[in-house]
């Protein structure tokens, strides 16, 4: 499958992307993910991205399409990918339309998850991340607790409260949200591409995803 995942931060994307995976051999591609993994071991992407990071602000759009390019064209893509975190604004969307008609291929679907905003704001809060850059397992303290002593059950390194998790990079991540990645909802539907799922529970998205996929004649599905 080739598809792309919307939403606010803390809709579920990478939760959902994650359980994709293990359905036809796709992967997933965060772009927030490969962010961290770059700021924690200090490359020069890293270095560029940290400060907008931490403040809860978009990475400029040239550097996110340098990642992206790089990452589609890996031999592991070609079973399909899911864009869990990308585009996230209208200009990456275009730009993702004219790099995938280069390589002679386009999109399956557009999946936006809507979440409604109680739900995100007590997700962001509760959400902790492995700190391990090759894991970044999410936990919720509420609902998907780690190990006692706050380690991650699938590598045993700590479980951390993302940097940008704080109340004040919370507010400013939604309003970013709210103004550039929002609009992506009227882009896509005017693409014909755009499915809009309202469930809370990750396996009934991933069910009704995999029914969009077959019923839009995906091959893979
Ligand atoms: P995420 O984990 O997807 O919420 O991303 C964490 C942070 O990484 C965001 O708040 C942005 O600073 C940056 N980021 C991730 N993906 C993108 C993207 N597609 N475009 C610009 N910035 C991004």
């Amino acid at each position: 499958m080739r598809i792309v995942l919307l939403g606010a931060p803390g809709a579920g994307k990478g939760t959902v992307a994650k359980l994709l995976t293990e359905y036809d051999g796709s992967v997933q591609i965060s772009t927030g993910d490969i962010l961290r993994s770059a700021v924690k071991q200090g490359t020069e992407l890293g270095l560029k991205a940290k400060t907008y990071m931490e403040k809860g602000e978009l990475v400029p759009d040239d550097l996110i399409l340098e990642i992206i390019e790089e990452r589609i064209k890996a031999p592991d893509c070609e079973k399909g990918f899911i864009f869990d975190g990308f585009p996230r604004t209208i200009n990456q969307a275009q730009r993702l339309k004219e790099l995938l008609k280069s390589m002679n291929l386009k999109l399956d679907a557009v999946i936006n998850l809507d979440v409604p905003k109680e739900v995100i704001l007590d997700r962001l809060t509760t959400r902790r991340t492995c700190s391990n850059p090759d894991c970044q397992e999410i936990y919720n303290i509420k609902s998907k607790p780690p190990s006692p002593d706050g380690r991650c059950l699938k590598c045993g390194w700590p479980v951390i409260q993302r940097e940008d998790e704080t109340e004040e990079a919370i507010t400013k991540r939604l309003e970013v949200y709210n103004e550039k990645t929002a609009p992506l909802i009227k882009y896509y539907m005017e693409e014909g591409l755009l499915h809009n799922i309202r469930s809370l529970s990750s396996e009934e998205i991933v069910k009704e995803i995999i029914k969009i996929l077959s019923e839009s004649g995906n091959k893979t599905c």
